[in-house]
């Protein structure tokens, strides 16, 4: 998996900056993700290659940005108009920048999703996107990811609709340093010697009503039924040289209870596997609750997102908004777990998703 990465090779081609959705534009040391982050990719170049019309409206909203955004003389003016309700005649209005503010709310996975999606209702209508995020702004909020509902809009381009989420995820999330140096020494530890690599990103919404081996025998029965892993060999026991030929299958589980990770690794530790492979699992952190707003938790929550976004095979939890990310980031269709609930029968255990990008969470309203 793993590609030769030298850290001081700080060059830009056209594979590290995503077939052009980023520019060169920053100064390099600042943000050396969005120099190395393409070593990391399961597919690199990647097969999803963004369309010239969004390279271009990215172009326009760049500059866009650059003369409207909060450094610029222009928001000043017009910011100090509308704090005073000046009124502003049509004339002046239309020449006027025109902004959408943003206050994502809820969890880290609503925020992107939702983040993502108001910047491209920006860039479609030509907005200059601002994101408050303080608790007490009159400002716009949401934590949906409501782009299905652009495509009944046919105002808009449709050409923009091939994998957003994936070209505006890559385009909006670059890890910071510090969340990039805990990416690259987690998977540069324990994931970079794998042969595959699956991610599991298990979301109990309710712990208190859902007994562990519920979430285990979920799990079990769509991977098992899927042949995402291996069933272990009950037959044969395993000895340290055959262990040396076998092809590694790593499994990575974000999940905010420990648990999850501890079945799956206790069940195939020592043992060995019907197909031969050997099955490694690692969960990074286990927080226990969810938190909210807290920027280190984030961190550890965005570094969890990001390290799913590179499985071979992901499987996620239908609803969450955190496995929409990893899946958006990392192009890939997962296996959407049905949502765990107590007392459900669930048939199947989980379904293999139609697309790379998430869903609505609830059917929309015409
Ligand atoms: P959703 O509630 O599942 O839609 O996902 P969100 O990301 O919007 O909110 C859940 C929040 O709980 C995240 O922002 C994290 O702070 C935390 N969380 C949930 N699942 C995990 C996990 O697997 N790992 C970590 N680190 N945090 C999690």
């Amino acid at each position: 998996r793993a590609k030769n990465i030298n850290a001081s090779e700080l060059e830009y081609d056209k594979e590290q900056l995503f077939d052009g959705l980023l520019t060169s534009g920053l100064d390099q040391a600042s943000c050396i993700s969005k120099v190395q982050s393409h070593l990391y990719c399961k597919a690199s170049p990647s097969p999803h290659k963004p369309s010239p019309y969004l390279i271009s409206k990215l172009r326009s909203y760049e500059k866009l940005h650059k003369w409207c955004g909060t450094n610029s003389r222009d928001y000043n003016i017009n910011v100090k108009k509308i704090v005073h309700s000046k009124i502003i005649n049509r004339a002046a209005a239309a020449s006027m920048c025109k902004y959408l503010v943003l206050k994502p709310c809820n969890g880290l996975g609503n925020q992107m999703i939702t983040t993502a999606a108001t910047f491209l209702y920006a860039i479609l209508t030509d907005r200059v996107l601002l994101i408050r995020f303080d608790k007490e702004s009159m400002a716009y909020s949401s934590d949906q990811y409501f782009v299905p509902s652009l495509f009944m809009n046919p105002s808009f381009n449709l050409e923009i609709t091939k994998m957003f989420l994936y070209h505006l995820g890559r385009y909006l999330f670059l890890p910071s340093n510090e969340a990039w140096k805990l990416i690259r020494r987690f998977y540069e530890t324990y994931l970079a010697k794998a042969d595959e690599m699956i991610g599991f990103q298990i979301r109990v919404f309710i712990p208190d009503s859902v007994p562990q081996q519920a979430t285990m025998d979920l799990v079990l029965s769509c991977t098992l039924k899927n042949k995402l892993h291996p069933k272990i060999d009950t037959q044969n026991s395993v000895s340290s040289s055959t262990r040396k030929s076998k092809t590694v299958k790593v499994v990575l589980v974000a999940s905010l209870y420990p648990e999850n990770g501890e079945n799956l690794k206790a069940m195939y530790l020592n043992k060995p596997t019907v197909s031969g492979e050997l099955i490694e699992v690692y969960q990074l952190r286990h927080e226990e609750h969810q938190n909210f707003g807290d920027n280190k938790n984030s961190m550890k929550a965005w570094t969890e997102m990001y390290l799913l976004s590179l499985s071979d095979v992901l499987v996620t939890t239908s609803l969450s908004t955190f496995g929409y990310a990893a899946q958006g980031l990392g192009g890939l269709k997962p296996w959407l777990l049905y949502k765990l609930t107590n007392n459900e029968t669930h048939f199947p255990a989980c379904e293999q998703d139609l697309s790379l990008q998430p869903c609505y969470h609830v059917p929309p309203k015409h």
